[in-house]
């Protein structure tokens, strides 16, 4: 693992990684073996860099830290419920690799450590007297950084309480730390892969970030009958190109993992550096648009501030609304009338 500690010895740092380093910000840096090797040493503008390597920018106190304020809608200590029909459980702060753009920042990567026995049975008691809760996020940090017995006893403590719940196992892991999917989690998770069904929620951003070991990892639960999407987030320097993303999206789908999320990048403290303009972003959304089939076409999308919920962002094709038909205009700026 790639620490503070040991990154002047790893890599040779430009200006502003030195000056992150000499006044770091509270996200700690640490980056798996595997996802380190992926970066281009010799550009410091790499974009698998420039997700995981801090700079001087980072360290800059302004927008929220809790933007979707998911702490005003925590139920249990590590329960959100916002959406009527799904919840988010904060299974661990740990990650095998920290995002310089993690939208959770006031909870990664802070000694919260991994969720306790108490806290599963808190959070299913819970679930078991709110029936409208159909989905369950199980997210962090990395739900895959907690040790496999607790992983077995929230999978166990959820299929007793709840067998009609479809667990999100949102998990960055399969890109940063693939080794971590072994035959023994794997048969973890096959062992409770019964009532609704698990789905997999993957975070890739880049291209590169698609490669044997990583695929090999997302294929296990693919082939165990476990469907799997992908949210991206929108990064400047990373992937705000048309042909980037549209690599990135052939490339899932030939995977067999669907685009699902474009996030425009949360108004979260220290990331602004790496936030594109939204209106660069439908710009990017309407040529992607033209480019990709609707089945690898990812919802862009924000979360917008003080919880104000998702809005997918989309150019509008409707210009027009008449009494008895509308106009619209093509994605290639064509008018056609269409009647009401
Ligand atoms: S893996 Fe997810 S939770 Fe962890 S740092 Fe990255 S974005 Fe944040």
């Amino acid at each position: 693992m790639i620490t503070r500690d040991t990154i002047e010895e790893k890599l040779s740092l430009t200006e502003g990684e030195k000056k992150w380093l000499a006044n770091p910000s509270s996200l700690p840096l640490l980056v798996s073996d595997f996802f380190f090797s992926l970066i281009d040493k010799d550009d410091p503008e790499d974009p698998i860099r420039r997700q995981v390597i801090p700079q001087e920018l980072e360290s800059k106190v302004e927008d929220f830290l809790d933007p979707l304020m998911e702490v005003s809608y925590s139920v249990t200590e590590r329960l959100i419920h916002h959406y009527t029909n799904r919840c988010a459980l904060l299974t661990t702060d740990r990650c095998f690799t920290y995002c310089r753009h993690c939208f959770r920042r006031r909870f990664t990567g802070t000694s919260t450590g991994q969720i306790s026995q108490e806290q599963i049975i808190e959070a299913v008691d819970y679930l078991k007297a709110h029936k409208e809760v159909k989905e369950l996020l199980l997210t962090g940090g990395d739900l895959f950084t907690l040790s496999n017995d607790r992983l077995e006893f929230l999978f166990r403590s959820l299929r007793e309480a709840r067998e009609d719940i479809i667990p999100r196992l949102c998990t960055r892991a399969v890109a940063t730390y693939p080794e971590r999917f072994d035959d023994e989690l794997m048969a973890i998770v096959k062992r409770y892969s019964y009532g609704a069904p698990f789905v997999l929620m993957t975070q890739f951003n880049h291209p590169r970030e698609l490669n044997e070991k990583s695929i090999n990892a997302v294929s296990r639960f693919i082939d165990m009958g476990i469907p799997a999407y992908n949210q991206s987030v929108l990064l400047k320097g990373v992937n705000d190109n048309v042909d980037v993303l549209e690599e990135l999206s052939n490339k899932l789908m030939y995977n067999r993992i669907k685009p699902y999320y474009l996030f425009q990048g949360d108004q979260v403290c220290g990331t602004k550096h790496l936030r594109v303009d939204i209106v660069k972003g439908l710009e990017i959304e309407k040529e992607l648009r033209k480019r990709l089939s609707g089945l690898t076409m990812p919802q862009y999308t924000a979360d917008l501030p003080q919880g104000g919920g998702k809005v997918i962002l989309t150019e509008n094709y409707l210009k027009e609304v008449h009494e008895d038909h509308v106009v619209f205009e093509t994605p290639d700026g064509e008018i056609r009338k269409y009647p009401r």
